[in-house]
């Protein structure tokens, strides 16, 4: 579904990501974690053409993300992405947050649009705020129309950076549990996250980075269990 062959970038002479391979299929769950600063972020925007790289190949879907002639922006519709700052447009209503995207990149018309949005602001327990703007919102509700409004377009696969470290402490689990249902039903993801409850439950690979390096990748027991890395032991003994 996803293959990243040897990617490397520059910002300038600083080099963000160091020869990176990685493969997620169909269904995977793949965490990834690091330290702050070694290249998560940089690494999913690059999946789905938010950020160049210089070197290496990304295929997503039997697209090649880097080719000249790449629809960028019907790729980024195919690979949703759920930012840190949840990334709503602030002065629509959720309504229309949730059909824009649908409209615009993919062609619907709006009616459809429209009950596509709400079927998923539904499944994200959030109908009834729907004429709402985003400032009316908590941040997890926030989070959750972000969701949605990925899930409305028909994503092939979820990118996740960070979804829910803005977040108070009490509202990182309505935001976590509509991510464990989605990966329950079979959603390919990849999720940056320091939550290692989550990846422990939901996912079947982690990725582990440092400094622009992917330094492990591996089952998510083989990973919790005993990772080969001194680094990512040091990291595991700081966080759990
Ligand atoms: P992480 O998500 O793991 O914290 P990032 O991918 O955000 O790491 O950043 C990796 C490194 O690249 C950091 O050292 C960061 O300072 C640097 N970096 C990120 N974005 C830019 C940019 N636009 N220009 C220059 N350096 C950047
Ligand atoms: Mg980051």
């Amino acid at each position: 579904m996803i293959e990243l062959r040897n990617v490397s970038k520059w910002y300038d002479k600083f080099q963000v990501l160091a020869d990176c391979s990685t493969q997620v299929a169909r269904g995977d769950v793949m965490v990834i974690c690091g330290p702050s600063g070694s290249g998560k972020s940089t690494l999913i925007k690059t999946v789905n053409g938010l950020e160049p790289f210089q070197q290496g190949e990304i295929i997503v879907d039997g697209t090649s993300v880097g080719a000249a002639g790449t629809d960028l922006p019907r790729l980024r519709a195919r690979i949703g992405m759920v930012f840190q700052n949840f990334e709503l447009f602030p002065h629509l209503s959720v309504r229309a947050n949730l059909v824009l995207g649908q409209v615009k990149v993919l062609g619907r018309g709006r009616e459809e649009a429209e009950a596509r949005g709400l079927h998923f602001l539904e499944r994200v327990g959030l109908l009834a705020q729907q004429d709402k703007h985003p400032h009316q919102l908590s941040g997890g509700q926030q989070q959750r129309v972000a969701i949605a409004r990925a899930l409305a377009m028909d994503p092939v696969a979820l990118l996740f950076d960070e979804p829910t470290s803005a977040l108070d402490p009490e509202m990182i689990n309505e935001v976590l549990d509509v991510m464990v249902d989605l990966a329950r039903e079979g959603m390919t993801m990849m999720v940056v996250t320091h939550e290692m409850g989550f990846a422990r439950k939901v996912a079947n690979r982690v990725v582990f980075m440092d400094q622009g390096r992917i330094v492990e990748d591996c089952a998510t027991e083989a990973f919790f269990g005993a990772p080969r890395s001194a680094r990512a032991r040091e990291f595991l003994a700081r966080i759990i």
